[in-house]
């Protein structure tokens, strides 16, 4: 069976107001929560990149070039660009929307249905003053790490394929004054719902209590089984749920080293699936004030060491956006405490699993805030030292070293007070299998995803493929990977653009 034999709905466009008008170019489009609007076809659609693990869940075969390309549209698509608004960097933008995204439909795939996006497939009313369009560095940037999100078990959107589309596409990468044409592609993107917190702000922040609360109805009904929006208790309850997953989706983040770089109140998901992979970044020497993305630099807001917080008040417009629909909405605090608590739980948990401790007390938790201090002085690989503690037979500083970048300069003592009075703690036997499956020996840093592009570049696809199959099993061994992709950064990497800095113009 092919995309197109697939059974589609239409959920979405159905329960929700939109547009009345389809298709058009960028515009205000008050009260709506969509707009119909079809992909722009494009002169050479190839499929490079593709997903079997995804494919096998919708039950489908490799092909369909022609709808994941966005030339042709099957029998029970109802093409759509979301509207939704949002603040980015603390500031509030009015209308954004799918600019370069357009959702083909959602597809009843047996045990769930799922909407499928194109990502790159031209303009829509959203696309405000840009092309639609999205480059091919961009999209194997969001196809892989979409799915090496999933296989280190961080909730995530999902990617099917990544199409090139034959057509250039003009990028000024660092906004410097130097554009130049790119290869174009469109990746297809695949969650349960891309409603995002902007999707309810933008109707409350219209004052369009009525839109709110249809979306909201929709959402619940779809999306939150059991809960509902008849009443604040209702509504607390769900929102509490809202909360608890974007708690657990930061947790991971700060578990594995990723930082998103844009955590703009559009790009949160209400599933708290990491969404909109753009600027974003693996930390490689553990660095909480590091963001990767450029047009970040000066403020830093959404650096690693930043994203609980973000989270914390990216929840708190969310709220408001809900408040609206409650008749004591004062009782929202309440929603974001559990934010807060829960965050601090699956974190607390999540780095006692990374250090392989069982049952911890304020003596355990003293230990982690010393690690993340001892950690944060050095120039230290996180990923590396983490797997190799995971793996350590004796406390010895010896067997960690190759985590060091400057291991000369580092003063050891320290290292060696921190490491003797863990394993002491333990007993010498930390619990090594949680360890080894908390801590990824594979994570896709910034420059592995780079040679990827730099190869795609030339038209070989293998490094994004060999990435592709290393990434599923991040917690395995994979001996013959490991003397190519379990290393440090390497030097021409540190000030390289695309793995030290990255910018929005993807
Ligand atoms: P982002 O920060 O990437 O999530 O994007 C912020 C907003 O800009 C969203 O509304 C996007 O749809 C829009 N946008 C980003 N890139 C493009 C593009 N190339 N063409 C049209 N809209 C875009
Ligand atoms: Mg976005």
């Amino acid at each position: 069976m092919f995309l197109d034999s697939l059974n589609w709905r239409k959920r979405f466009v159905e329960e929700t107001p939109g547009d009345s008008i389809s298709g058009g170019g960028p515009r205000q489009v008050p009260g709506a929560c969509w707009s119909k609007v079809d992909p722009s076809p494009v002169p050479n659609p190839t499929l490079r990149l593709w997903s079997n693990e995804m494919a096998e869940m919708l039950g489908i075969e490799r092909g369909g070039v022609a709808f994941l390309g966005g030339n042709r549209i099957a029998d029970g698509m109802v093409p759509f660009a979301q509207r939704y608004g949002g603040h980015q960097f603390g500031n509030w933008a009015g209308q954004l929307g799918d600019g370069r995204a357009i959702t083909l439909g959602e597809v009843d795939a047996g045990e769930q249905i799922l909407e499928l996006q194109l990502k790159g497939s031209g303009i829509t009313p959203y696309s405000r003053f840009a092309d639609g369009k999205a480059v091919l560095r961009s999209s194997i940037r969001e196809f892989l790490c979409s799915e090496a999100m999933h296989h280190l078990g961080v909730p995530t959107t999902r990617a099917l394929s990544l199409v090139t589309t034959g057509e250039d596409v003009i990028r000024d990468i660092l906004y410097n004054g130097n554009p130049a044409p790119e290869d174009g592609a469109i990746v297809c993107r695949i969650a349960p719902s891309f409603i995002r917190f902007g999707s309810f702000q933008i109707h409350a922040l219209d004052g369009n209590r009525s839109a709110l609360e249809q979306l909201a109805r929709h959402s619940v009904k779809h999306h939150f089984q059991g809960h509902s929006i008849d009443d604040d208790e209702g509504i607390l309850e769900w929102t509490k749920h809202i909360a608890r997953e974007t708690a657990l989706m930061v947790a991971h983040w700060m578990r594995v080293g990723f930082v998103h770089g844009v955590m703009n109140t559009d790009n949160m998901s209400i599933h708290g699936l990491t969404i909109d992979y753009g600027p974003y970044g693996w930390i490689e020497d553990f660095d909480l004030g590091w963001t990767p993305n450029t047009t970040d630099a000066g403020m830093k807001r959404y650096r690693f060491g930043n994203q609980a917080d973000i989270g914390g008040w990216n929840m708190a417009r969310f709220l408001e956006a809900i408040s609206p629909l409650m008749d004591s909405p004062e009782k929202l605090n309440d929603v974001l405490d559990v934010y807060y608590h829960t965050y601090e739980k699956f974190h607390t948990k999540m780095w006692m699993d990374k250090i392989g401790v069982d049952n911890f007390d304020e003596r355990e938790i003293g230990l982690v805030s010393e690690l993340i201090a001892l950690l944060e002085g050095t120039e230290i690989d996180m990923t590396i030292f983490f797997r190799l503690l995971s793996n350590i037979e004796e406390p010895e500083i010896e067997h960690l070293k190759f985590a060091f970048y400057n291991i000369e300069e580092v003063s050891m003592k320290e290292w060696e007070g921190w490491l003797i009075k863990w394993w002491s703690g333990l007993e010498g036997s930390p619990n090594r299998q949680k360890m080894r499956e908390t801590n990824p020996k594979y994570v896709l840093r910034n420059w592995m995803a780079q040679l990827a592009i730099d190869a795609a570049e030339k038209g070989d696809f293998n490094v994004a493929d060999e990435l592709y199959d290393l990434l599923k099993l991040p917690y395995d061994e994979q001996p013959e990977y490991e003397a190519k992709w379990f290393q440090k950064r390497p030097e021409w990497a540190k000030n390289r653009v695309g793995c030290s800095m990255l910018s929005c113009s993807s």
